[in-house]
Formats: structure tokens, sequence, C-alpha cells
């Protein structure tokens, strides 16, 4: 285990401004994103692999409620959660997959079942949540999921035009990359998705290539911002094949996929990615971005606006 480990996260992209972003706003997502940190490294310094330790991340922040997934995810026109995972194995590009859930605590873990026990990618909805029930995952009540918070920024979005200006101040997906001590990537991505959605609309974050990507031989990638856009985009793949193919950098490919590829296809979001040699890469064309890194050198760090 001489190789370097490296765990990066976020809690999705936003357009609010710095002023309307207090001190004590931020050191609650502050102390959110320290601990999805040393949850998710905690199983990497114990000999996890890359795929143990963007479960175990994406998990805490699942339970966390100021995030838009799991437990304070963001509420469909109807007033209900749906919820979206993915995870992939950069070693094998095994991948697994959820969306639609209404009833699983932990949409992640039900993802990597899903790769880990059965033949398929993606399950949908009740399928997932019979799958789910197979495998002795309990469901829960979807009041477990319920905050006033989100629910009240439905009440604000129904109430406006609906366009996507409203809701830029609620993307809040969540999402980690991983480099183990054997040289594997892994990345996994969880989200309730974008504010009054039509029930059953499914984004970028479940979907392989688009919202979530890892392959050994160039990057992990975990994508956050307005679906439509990043699944039209492909982005997460984007990274991977610029650096596979033009033996591009994470940075540079990172950067180019949102400055260029999303920006010019009209799209808000961004990406955090991690190369095989643990460079780690944030991009997103929003003002703001919640991140965290840390890393076997005594990284640890965390973010949200460009400075
Ligand atoms: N990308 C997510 C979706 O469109 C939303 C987000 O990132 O907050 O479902």
């Amino acid at each position: 285990m001489s190789q370097r480990r490296a765990l990066a996260i976020h809690g999705g992209a936003g357009s609010f401004a710095r002023e309307s972003f207090t001190a004590e706003r931020w050191a609650a997502y502050d102390a959110g994103l320290r601990a999805a940190l040393v949850a998710g490294f905690g199983r990497l310094d114990r000999g996890g692999s890359a795929l143990d330790a963007v479960e175990a991340a994406v998990r805490v922040l699942e339970d966390e409620p100021l995030f838009n997934a799991g437990r304070g995810a963001v509420f469909s026109h109807d007033g209900i959660n749906e919820l979206d995972a993915a995870i992939m194995d950069g070693a094998s590009r095994a991948a697994g997959a959820v969306a639609a859930l209404r009833h699983v605590r932990n949409p992640v873990s039900l993802a990597r079942l899903v790769m880990e026990r059965s033949p398929h990618v993606l399950l949908v909805g009740t399928g997932a949540e019979e799958f789910a029930l197979e495998h002795d995952v309990p469901l829960c009540p979807r009041a477990w999921f319920h905050t006033d918070a989100r629910y009240a920024q439905l009440l604000r979005a129904r109430a406006g035009d609906g366009s996507v200006a409203d809701q830029l101040d609620y993307f809040g997906t969540v999402g980690a990359v991983a480099l183990d001590g054997a040289g594997n990537l892994a990345a996994a991505t969880s989200t309730g998705g974008m504010t009054n959605k039509r029930w059953g609309r499914i984004g970028d974050s479940p979907i392989i290539g688009a919202g979530t990507y890892a392959a050994n031989d160039s990057c992990a990638v975990s994508a956050t911002g307005h679906g439509e856009y990043l699944l039209r985009a492909t982005v997460a793949r984007d990274v991977a094949a610029r650096m596979e193919y033009r033996g591009e950098s994470v940075t540079a490919a990172a950067r180019a996929v949102i400055g260029e590829r999303l920006t010019n296809l009209g799209g808000e979001g961004g990406l955090i990615a991690l190369s095989r040699d643990g460079e780690f890469a944030v991009a997103y064309n929003t003002r703001a971005m919640f991140r965290g890194v840390i890393d076997s050198d005594g990284r640890l760090e965390t973010g949200l606006f460009s400075d």
C-alpha cells in the first residue's frame, strides 16, 4: 500500500451570491463535508477499496439533510422525493445505478448491490425497490426524506414560472471520487434531482458516462448541475475520453468539458474528477460548488467559492 490514496467529494453546484451565504451557514455545510471526507478516507486508511470509500462518503452526505440526496432531497412537482444514484468501479468498469426510488434511505448502497448482485446496470422505481427487499435492504417511509426547507423551495418554485433560473439555488447533489492503495479508482453520485421536476424524470446522476464515470486508465468523475444538459453533454465520460484519446491532464479535461462543452450547450453545473495519479480537479460554471478533498499526503480541504 505504498500508492497514494485520495478521496474528493462534492455537495452540488449553485448560483447563490456570496453575500447571501453567511459564515454560520457555511460552518454547517463544512461540517457535513468534513464528516463525509473522514468517513470515506477512514475506509481507505483501513485498506478498504475506492468503492468502499465513495460509498461511505456518499452515505454520510445522503443522511445529512443539508444536501440534495437521501434525507433532505428536493421535491418533485407532486411533493414526492424521488432519488437517483450510481456507483462505478474503475478497475473493472462494473457499474450499478438506481433511479426514481421513493423508499430507500441510502440509494448509493442499493446502486452498489445492483452492480454486485444483479446482471444489470440500472434499475428504476418499483423494480429497484423490489430488488432492495429481496436483498434485505429495509424500505423506509417517505417522511424520512422530508425537510421543511426543501418543501418551501418547492412551493416557491411552483409559484414561479418554473424556469431553471428559478431553480439554480437548489442544486445540491452529492458525489465522491476515490483512489485506493491498490491504484483503483471509483466514483459515486446521489441526488434527489431537481426541484419541481415531473415525477418519473431522471437526470444525469444515475446515468453512467453522464453524471458518473470511473476507469482506471483515465479518471473517476462525479458531476452536478442541470441534468438535462449534463446528460446531453455526457460530461463524465467526456473528461475521461479527453484524457484517454488526447492525453490531456485531468484538470485540462475537466475545465474544457465544463468551460466549453457544457457552457456552449447552455448548461450550468460542475464536476469533480480524480486521476489515477491522484490529481484532483474541480470545474464549475456556476458561482459556487461545495467540495472537499483529503489525501494520504495530509491534505484536507473544503471549499465553496472560487478562492
Ligand atoms: N444533476 C442533478 C439532476 O439533474 C441535480 C443536481 O446536480 O443537483 O438530477
